[in-house]
């Protein structure tokens, strides 16, 4: 594991209190120099910067709270099934999905009008629920960023302090986490959409649409993630070795009804 190029005094205080965590997905010792109680703090200030940083909400309640019900659908078979996770879609017209420590989720238009169903849409959001529950978000956060320099642009309240908060905000969206990570969110992910009742392969065909949209030009998502091609290969070798529940969902219509008919307004 990356050690923090630095430990100033306050990482150290917090290191005393919250050094070694058992991972609660892998059941493996972690590292976080942060705790619950500070990710919470941490997504609830930087939420709204995110947010605006990628266009604001998009002004749509039935869209949102759709979107909002299959995230919590997943987040409840979670790892995590306490904590008070929320998925909210934004305008940004890049490509892109995300989250916040403390359980904020967000995916953009840019990703919505790619997607085809319901199943898709739910294995974005388990993908990045995964991120959440294995505090690889907290991890990546600490190690890249710093969680003093992060908590005392909360606790400035002047312009410096909101233009701190501004920068943060935009290297918070853009944490990038490990390979390992990332393999580990996507198997995460693929036991959150089956639990969830969904059809396993629509983890592959996300793969596929992202694979396809980076032809066409680089894409946001594809920034801070490998190279779709090498995770569906991973996907469809973990498909194939077990036995899944038949009719699992798909949702097509439910999909264009609630998310597609309304990303105009
Ligand atoms: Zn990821």
């Amino acid at each position: 594991m990356t050690k923090p190029l630095f430990i100033t005094s306050a990482v150290f205080v917090s290191l005393m209190f919250c050094g070694c965590v058992i991972n609660p997905v892998t059941g493996q010792k972690q590292l976080i120099l942060i705790s619950p109680a500070q990710e919470l703090q941490i997504g609830a200030q930087y939420a709204p910067e995110i947010e605006k940083q990628l266009g604001g909400r998009i002004e749509n309640k039935t869209l949102q709270n759709y979107i909002n019900s299959i995230g919590r659908n997943i987040s409840r078979i979670s790892h995590m099934p306490d904590l008070d996770f929320s998925y909210v879609a934004l305008k940004s017209d890049t490509i892109n999905a995300m989250t916040l420590p403390g359980g904020y989720v967000f995916v953009t238009k840019g990703m919505l009008e790619k997607l085809d169903s319901e199943a898709q849409l739910a294995a974005i959001l388990a993908h990045e629920t995964a991120h959440v529950t294995t505090r690889h978000a907290a991890w990546a956060m600490t190690t890249q960023i710093g969680v003093d320099i992060v908590l005392s642009a909360i606790s400035q309240k002047t312009s410096a302090g909101a233009a701190n908060m501004a920068r943060i905000g935009s290297q918070l969206g853009g944490l990038k986490y490990s390979r390992e990570h990332e393999t580990q969110a996507d198997t995460v992910g693929l036991d959150y959409l089956v639990k969830a009742g969904y059809a396993p392969f629509a983890a592959v065909e996300t793969m596929e649409m992202l694979q396809k949209q980076n032809e066409v030009r680089p894409i946001e998502f594809l920034s801070s993630h490998p190279n779709p091609g090498n995770r569906k290969e991973m996907l469809l070798r973990q498909i194939n070795l077990r036995l899944y529940p038949k009719n699992l969902k798909i949702k097509r219509s439910d999909y264009h009804r609630y998310v597609l008919m309304n990303l105009d307004d």
